[in-house]
């Protein structure tokens, strides 16, 4: 374990600091989150960042190797809680940027300016797996046997595609059990708990009450909790920040876009370049847009309605607690078809609103059809992502509409995960056919502007050659 490293209590009238391995998500003192924080003056971090990028060509079995190889691991100078020893890596975080000119055109930017950082091609298809290897490394190091999450599904594919990879020889077996919403999970990511062989409890009741009942059972059970209320998950998750700015040569962009459910991945990105600012390896911190759901709208609307800010931390918590009594009162629920974002009390709002305070960032909200129009549209440019990450795409769209992104602005959508998580959503949005995994929100028109109907034909030569000679391919642009 690393000296350098600690816990701290994000509340500046509190700042409580435990070690590394205090298992602890909340402060003891204050009860507000936690964040680890590093004695930088003791860590040798690298002048430029470009030295990292000379790691991503390592191969080989030594540990050195396989944490070079690692998209996580390869930039652990600037995560240094941890031994080379000890870090678990199952090849994640191995992303790149994509430069998409034609959906930039068709937005009316110019080429060049709009980027899609594909965090679905983890090894698990979403971005959970970066900060699952830091927290995987946080439980070996604590030496659990045990770990568990409320999950809207890929937290616990990533999780259990972890144990069970990790689980090399019954000494070091992890058992890791899922907590899910009832109907509340696409298939894909059901799926892959299921196969991976997760001990997976379907929990009557929605997100929100999984992550209530999974943090109660992991403090009376003694079990270790992989959730985003461990800190050690979006130090993970910084990585992905860190991959953009690789992919731009290190020149830092005017915009990134990221859907925000429980809103791990904009804390995560907001620490990522505040700790770069201060080191000195970056001059200047792009905005960070956090797209909400229109159905699981809650960061936005007490950022826009109840302007909500952090206000150095002196947070009110007052305007929170009632906007959830509303929420009691009403019986409103989380509800979208972007199921990963489904989520009415995202466990680190008050990190997501230190990153809107410390990147000059803003939240918008959109709904279901316009998030399945992007979704089309991602799918139809040949990268595809589930419904939530197309969030990313439509925000663009409606913050250019608005006039908030200039036409030559350079933009970063996150694609959070991989569209064969969902393929009902898919089916469902081409077709109209309303699936059993998912609601399908009734279109207004049978199937959407992009929708790429299945043409039944017989079987028959003749038949099928016609049919095909009266196709054609439409342009895309
Ligand atoms: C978890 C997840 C999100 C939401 O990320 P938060 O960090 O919880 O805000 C968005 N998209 C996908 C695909 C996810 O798996
Ligand atoms: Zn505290």
């Amino acid at each position: 374990m690393s000296t350098e490293a600690f816990q701290q209590c994000i509340n500046p009238d509190c700042r409580s600091t435990y070690a590394v391995d205090e298992v602890l998500f909340a402060c003891s003192g204050c009860g507000s989150l936690l964040d680890v924080g590093y004695d930088w003056d003791k860590v040798p971090v690298p002048d430029s960042l470009s030295f990292f990028a000379k790691r991503w060509a390592s191969s080989g079995r030594s540990l050195e190797s396989r944490a070079d190889y690692s998209g996580v691991w390869r930039f652990r100078e600037l995560l240094p809680f941890a031994r080379l020893s000890d870090l678990a890596t199952i090849g994640e975080g191995r992303t790149t940027l994509q430069q998409v000119d034609a959906i930039a055109r068709r937005l009316g930017m110019k080429s060049g300016s709009l980027f899609f950082q594909y965090e679905g091609f983890n090894p698990s298809g979403s971005f959970k797996d970066n900060g699952m290897a830091a927290a995987f490394t946080v439980a070996r190091m604590l030496n659990r046997k045990r770990v568990a999450c409320a999950s809207t599904g890929n937290t616990s594919a990533s999780m259990a595609m972890f144990a069970s990879v990790l689980s090399e020889s019954s000494d070091k077996a992890v058992q890791a059990i899922v907590f899910v919403g009832s109907g509340k999970i696409a298939y894909g990511k059901l799926s892959q708990a299921l196969d991976y062989g997760a001990t997976t409890l379907q929990i009557a009741g929605d997100f929100d009450a999984c992550m209530r009942n999974v943090a109660d059972v992991a403090e009376k059970l003694k079990i270790y909790l992989m959730n985003s209320v461990n800190p050690f998950r979006l130090e993970g998750q910084k990585t992905i920040m860190y991959r953009v700015l690789e992919g731009l040569s290190w020149e830092v962009p005017d915009w990134i876009i990221v859907p925000g459910g429980n809103l791990g991945n904009s804390s995560a990105f907001g620490k990522a370049f505040a700790e770069l600012h201060q080191l000195g390896l970056i001059d200047r911190i792009p905005r960070i847009a956090i797209i909400n759901a229109a159905g699981a709208n809650t960061l936005c609307t007490l950022v826009n309605e109840y302007q909500l800010e952090w206000q150095e931390g002196r947070i009110e918590s007052a305007v929170i607690d009632e906007h959830y009594s509303r929420h009691k009162e009403s019986g409103w629920r989380a509800q979208t078809i972007a199921s990963a974002i489904e989520i009415g009390r995202p466990v680190n709002l008050t990190k997501a609103l230190r990153t809107l305070h410390c990147t000059n960032g803003l939240v918008r909200q959109i709904d279901d059809e316009t998030i399945l129009e992007h979704k089309a549209l991602i799918g139809r440019h040949g990268y595809g992502c589930e419904p939530a990450s197309a969030a990313s795409l439509a925000g663009l769209r409606l913050l250019r509409d608005e006039g908030v992104i200039g036409t030559d602005e350079r933009v970063v959508c996150i694609l959070t995960g991989h569209s064969l998580k969902d393929p009902d959503a898919t089916v469902g949005y081409h077709t109209g056919i309303d699936t059993k995994a998912v609601q399908w929100p009734k279109p207004s028109t049978p199937a959407g502007s992009l929708a790429n109907q299945p043409i039944s034909v017989g079987d028959d030569l003749d038949e099928i050659c016609r049919v095909i000679e009266s196709t054609r391919s439409d342009p895309r642009n």
